[in-house]
C-alpha cells in the first residue's frame, strides 16, 4: 500500500513538475501573444479605417470642387436667372439641360446633374427622364454655412450601386443664393481608389449607411453582404476607434472598427475575420498543447520508471523482511546497485547474518539449558547413591497409581523391601561396603522388574517397587524371584563375598485404600511379619 503510494507520488510529482511551469509559461506567452495580436490588429484596423476615410474625404472634396466650379458658370447662373425672370429673351434656360449633360459626361462619378432654384424647384436636369431631385428642408442655410449639402447615401437597386446627393449653392453676382446645383454621385466610382486597400492583409473596409447597410467594400462584395443589426451599428459608433467583435451574417465572426470622424454621412468600418486573425495563434496553441501532452507523457513514463526502480527493490526487501520475521534466516539478497538501495540491501544482509549468528548462539544456549533442566529434573527425582527414584518421586508415582485405580480400577501392587541386618553389615565391613551393597541391591532390583514398573529407595536400606496392572499373586512371585536373586547374587566388596538377604512385604491395592499411606502401611505390616518370621522371605498381605 505504502509502497505503491511512493510510486504514484513520484509519478504525480513528475507530472506536476512538468505541467505547472510549462502550462504557466505557455499561458503567459499565449496571453502576451494574444494581447500583442489584438494591439496589432487594432492598430492596423485603425490605420485602415482612418486612411480610407481620409481618401474618401479627399475624393469627395474633388467632386465638390468640380461642382462648385460648375455652379459659378454663367450658363447655370443665367439659366436660373432666366427661370426666375421669364421676361429675359436669352435662351440660357433652353441650353442648360444640354450643358448639364455635357458636363456630367466630363465629370466622372456623376449620375445626374440638376439645377434647382432657391425654393428647391427644378430648373433643369441632365436626366433624360423627369427624375426629380429634392433637397432636405434646411438646405439653403446648410449651403450658406457649410458651402455644401451632402445627403445620406442610399442603395439604388436599379443601378446596383449606392448613390448620394451632393449640392452646392449657386450664387448670383451679388453673392445671393439663387439656387443649387445638385449632383447624384455614384459611390461605386470611389471603389478603384479604395481598391488597393483590399490587397493589404490588414483587413478590408466596408462603407455602410447609418442603418448598417453595406454600400461598398474593398473586396467588392457589398451586394452579398447583409446589413448589420442596428445594435451592432450602435456599438460600432459608441466604440468608434476601438475594435469590437460581432457576427456578420453569412460571413461569420469578425473584428470591426468604425471611423466616424470627419463630415462623411457614412460609416467607414474596417473589418477582419476573427478566425483568420487567430489562425496562426491557434495553430501554435495546438502545437504547444500537443508538445505539452507528449512531454507530460514522457515525464510520466520516466517518473513511473524511477518509481519502479525504487519500489521494486523495496518490495524485494519487504518480502525478505517478512520471511525473516517468519523465522527464515537463510536469506541473502543480491546487491546489484551502488546507491542508497544497494546500501540498504547490504545492511539488510549484514543484519540477517547477525541475526543468524545470534539465533545459533541462542539455540546452543537453549539446548544447554534444556540439558541442565533435564539433569536437574532427573536429580530432583533420583536417589543419589542408587540411581533409583527417590522418596518424593515415589509419592507421586503412588498418588498417580491410586488415582488410576480409583478412576479405571486398574490394580497395582507394592513391594516393600528391607535388607536384613544391615546395621550389622555396616558395622562389620564399614559404611562404604554398606553403600556398595545398597547399589548392588538397587541394580538387581532394576534388572528384575519390567520397564513399566518403578523401583525407589524408600529410605536407609529400604526400597519400594510399584507394579502397575499387577495383582498380589503376581507381585508375590516377583518378590520371591527378587528375594532369590539377592540371596544368590549379592554381593562383592573388595574381593570378598558378602551374604546379603532381604525381607519383602507385598500388598495389593484395595478399595478401602483412601491414600497411599494405607497400602504402604499394609506392606510394612507384612514386612514386619517377615522379619519376625526369620527374615530372607516374602510375606504377602492377603
Ligand atoms: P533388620 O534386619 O531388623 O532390618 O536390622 P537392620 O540392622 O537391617 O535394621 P536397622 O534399622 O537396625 O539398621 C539400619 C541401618 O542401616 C542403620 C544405618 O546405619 C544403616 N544405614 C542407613 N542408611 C545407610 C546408608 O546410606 N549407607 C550405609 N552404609 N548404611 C546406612
Ligand atoms: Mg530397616
Ligand atoms: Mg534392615
Amino acid at each position: 500500500m505504502a509502497v505503491s503510494s511512493i510510486k504514484s507520488k513520484i509519478l504525480i510529482f513528475a507530472v506536476l513538475a512538468t505541467l505547472i511551469p510549462s502550462a504557466g509559461l505557455g499561458l503567459l506567452s499565449f496571453w502576451q501573444n494574444e494581447t500583442m495580436i489584438a494591439d496589432n490588429v487594432t492598430h492596423q484596423l485603425r490605420v485602415l479605417a482612418g486612411d480610407t476615410r481620409r481618401e474618401l474625404e479627399f475624393w469627395l472634396k474633388e467632386r465638390v470642387d468640380g461642382l462648385r466650379t460648375l455652379s459659378n458658370s454663367n450658363t447655370v447662373i443665367n439659366g436660373i436667372a432666366q427661370h426666375n425672370d421669364t421676361a429675359d429673351g436669352d435662351n440660357a434656360l433652353q441650353m442648360l439641360p444640354h450643358y448639364l449633360r455635357l458636363v456630367e459626361q466630363k465629370l466622372d462619378a456623376l449620375l445626374q446633374l440638376t439645377v434647382l432654384d432657391a425654393s428647391g424647384k427644378q430648373v433643369a436636369s441632365s436626366a433624360q427622364t423627369g427624375a426629380v431631385v429634392s433637397l432636405s428642408a434646411p438646405w439653403p442655410e446648410d449651403a450658406a454655412t457649410k458651402g455644401v449639402v451632402i445627403d445620406a447615401p442610399h442603395w439604388d437597386s436599379s443601378a446596383h450601386t449606392a448613390t448620394f446627393s451632393l449640392a452646392v449653392p449657386v450664387l448670383s453676382l451679388d453673392d445671393k443664393i439663387i439656387g443649387a446645383l445638385v449632383a447624384v454621385v455614384d459611390l461605386n466610382s470611389v471603389a478603384p481608389t479604395l481598391k488597393h486597400r483590399s490587397d493589404i492583409s490588414a483587413g478590408y473596409v466596408v462603407l455602410m449607411d447609418r442603418a448598417g447597410r453595406p454600400l461598398l467594400d474593398t473586396l467588392a462584395r457589398s451586394s452579398e453582404l447583409s446589413p448589420l443589426e442596428s445594435r451592432t451599428v450602435q456599438r460600432l459608433i459608441q466604440h468608434q476607434g476601438q475594435p469590437i467583435v460581432y457576427e456578420r451574417p453569412l460571413t461569420g465572426e469578425v473584428l470591426g472598427l468604425a471611423d466616424t470622424a470627419g463630415t462623411l454621412p457614412l460609416l467607414v468600418v474596417a473589418e477582419r475575420d476573427r478566425d483568420e486573425i487567430y489562425q496562426a495563434w491557434t495553430a501554435f496553441r495546438n502545437l504547444f498543447l500537443s508538445l505539452l501532452g507528449g512531454l507530460t507523457l514522457l515525464v510520466a513514463l520516466i517518473g513511473w520508471g524511477m518509481g519502479r526502480s525504487i519500489v521494486t527493490p523495496l518490495e524485494r526487501l519487504t518480502g525478505a523482511a517478512d520471511r525473516v520475521a517468519a523465522g527464515d534466516l537463510e536469506i541473502a539478497l543480491p546487491v546489484t546497485r551502488r546507491d542508497e538501495i544497494g546500501r540498504l540491501t547490504r545492511v539488510f544482509n549484514q543484519m540477517t547474518e547477525h541475526l543468524r549468528h545470534s539465533h545459533a548462539q541462542v539455540e546452543a544456549a537453549n539446548q544447554a539449558l534444556q540439558q541442565q533442566n533435564q539433569l536437574l529434573e532427573r536429580l530432583s527425582i533420583t536417589d543419589n547413591l542408587t540411581g533409583l527414584y527417590n522418596r518424593k518421586k515415589l509419592d507421586d508415582i503412588l498418588t498417580d497409581q491410586l488415582a488410576r485405580y480409583e478412576r479405571h480400577r486398574h490394580p497395582f501392587a507394592v513391594l516393600l523391601l528391607d535388607i536384613d541386618h544391615f546395621k550389622a553389615l555396616n558395622d562389620s565391613y564399614g559404611h562404604l561396603a554398606g553403600d556398595e551393597v545398597l547399589k548392588s541391591v538397587a541394580h538387581i532390583l532394576t534388572q528384575s522388574i519390567r520397564s513399566v514398573d518403578y523401583a525407589a529407595r524408600y529410605g536407609g536400606e529400604e526400597f519400594v517397587i510399584v507394579l502397575p496392572e499387577t495383582n498380589t499373586a503376581t507381585a508375590r512371585d516377583l518378590a520371591e524371584r527378587i528375594c532369590g536373586a539377592i540371596r544368590d547374587k549379592c554381593c562383592q566388596f573388595e574381593g570378598q563375598s558378602l551374604a546379603v538377604t532381604l525381607s519383602i512385604g507385598v500388598a495389593g491395592i484395595r478399595d478401602s485404600d483412601k491414600n497411599i499411606e494405607a497400602i504402604i502401611a499394609r506392606a510394612d505390616e507384612v514386612l514386619y511379619a517377615a522379619k519376625h518370621a526369620g527374615r530372607n522371605r516374602v510375606h504377602c498381605a492377603l
